[in-house]
């Protein structure tokens, strides 16, 4: 396990009492014999490993050292209640005592989901340094066409090995470096809610997950001299390190934000079609969305008088948002209600102070860089850096809708939710 992410568990000077259930995680090229010898320490004699199409030759390395049972789903898989039915039937047949996700993202959620629901304990194996969910906590699932995430278990170890992640196709390495970009904005808009409605904040995560942020950084300007290997394996660990916070925070705050609303907005489908970004690039094109409208927010100035008389049940009307959300509008203002009354609204914990827009300005200096810097880096990656790359309208008129709805696909409060609450017409 990483020294420094074990040091922060426990009772913390934040308040809260920081868990981590990853016991073990590793990025090395002895992965599999280290994965072999903790099986060996827990007593886990069945293991079996669920993989995809595409991932199931990695799979060989595990096979050759210990004897499990393999299930490959489809190679487009994704994480729906038709594959996690799918694992759950071979899970049924094979009783095994532990599960092993061979694969990225997807595989990952899928295993993650039927190692809750089947109460068994389950070993990440990252093929592509593509998501930082591999060790998180939460499982991010597309059920019955919406984006949902839910409370899920993290896994009992991670070993990954940059001979097998570093081979993965080089979008996928790319997408990755667009998760780890977007945390500017997560960790901003994190920030953000703390000045705004006062909400939960930990200095030791904040500082850890922007540490784990530069050393990728690092690594992809020096990705020439440092060779795609050491490049992978700086990425694959801020991802590793992200998922570690997120167990630690107890919920995606430091790793989510605006960013990946639109993200999560897009794969929702209900302002456009079908889109064939990854996760980690709609992430990167929705961080340089939000970036510059922060900037121009900062640069115009902040409404406060509009700000502080938001009203949740206006922004949240019926009216406003069933003409984009359609079916999943029940499901949207529900999410915008945590304890079933629009009170809870994030939107109406909002409490302005004569500093707060100092403070906003501070947290912006920072914590977020240019929105020209990201871009750069997102290029040097290999990431795309507009809609229309990911298949998304090119128009100015869908990157204001885009901005204007995805603050209302979670209740969290984002720097681009307190601006469109703001600036919502209302007449
Ligand atoms: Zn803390
Ligand atoms: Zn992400």
């Amino acid at each position: 396990m990483f020294e420094h992410v074990e040091n922060i568990v426990g009772l913390c000077a934040c308040g809260k009492e920081h868990a981590l259930l990853t016991e073990e995680c590793a990025v090395s090229k002895e992965a599999e014999r280290l994965m072999k010898e903790y099986l060996d320490k827990k007593g886990f004699v069945r293991p079996a490993v669920v993989a995809d199409e595409n991932t199931k030759k990695y799979a060989d390395r595990l096979l050759a050292l210990f004897p499990a049972s393999l299930h490959a789903v489809a190679g487009n898989a994704h994480a729906t209640e038709i594959f996690t039915a799918e694992v759950g039937g071979f899970v049924e047949r094979e009783k095994p005592d532990c599960l092993i996700a061979c694969g990225s993202g997807s595989v990952h959620d899928i295993v993650r989901y039927v190692a809750c629901e089947k109460k068994l304990p389950f070993i990440s194996y990252p093929t592509a340094a593509s998501v930082d969910g591999f060790v998180s906590g939460v499982a991010a699932m597309t059920w019955h066409g919406q984006k949902l995430t839910f409370p899920s278990v993290p896994p009992v170890a991670a070993f990954a090995n940059p001979e097998v992640f570093a081979s993965a196709p080089g979008r996928l390495l790319a997408s990755g470096v667009g998760d780890v970009l977007g945390k500017y904005v997560s960790l901003f808009d994190w920030r953000v809610s703390n000045i705004l409605t006062g909400e939960w904040m930990c200095e030791k995560l904040f500082s850890l997950e922007s540490e784990a942020v530069k050393g990728a950084v690092e690594a992809l300007s020096n990705r020439g001299t440092c060779g795609e290997e050491e490049y992978a394996a700086k990425v694959m660990n801020a991802l590793l390190i992200s998922g570690l916070v997120i167990q630690l925070s107890g919920n995606s705050r430091p790793a989510s934000g605006a960013e990946h609303h639109l993200s999560h907005l897009w794969e929702m489908r209900r302002i456009n079609g079908k889109n064939d970004g990854l996760h980690g690039e709609q992430v990167g094109v929705g961080l340089l969305l939000a970036m510059r409208r922060y900037e121009r927010a900062l640069r115009e100035g902040i409404d406060y008088e509009r700000l502080a008389a938001v009203d949740p049940a206006k922004v949240m009307d019926r009216k406003l948002l069933e003409p984009v959300f359609r079916d999943l509008t029940d499901g949207i203002i529900k999410e915008n209600m945590p304890d079933g009354t629009l009170a809870s609204s994030s939107l109406n914990r909002i409490s302005l102070r004569p500093s707060t827009d100092r403070e906003l300005r501070d947290a912006a200096a920072e914590v977020l860089p240019p929105s020209e810097e990201a871009e750069r880096l997102l290029k040097l990656a290999g990431a795309p850096v507009t809609p229309a790359e990911i298949g998304l309208d090119p128009s100015e008129e869908f990157a204001a809708k885009s901005l204007r709805f995805a603050p209302y696909v979670r209740d969290r409060m984002t720097m681009l939710k307190a601006l469109d609450a703001a600036e919502i017409d209302l007449s």
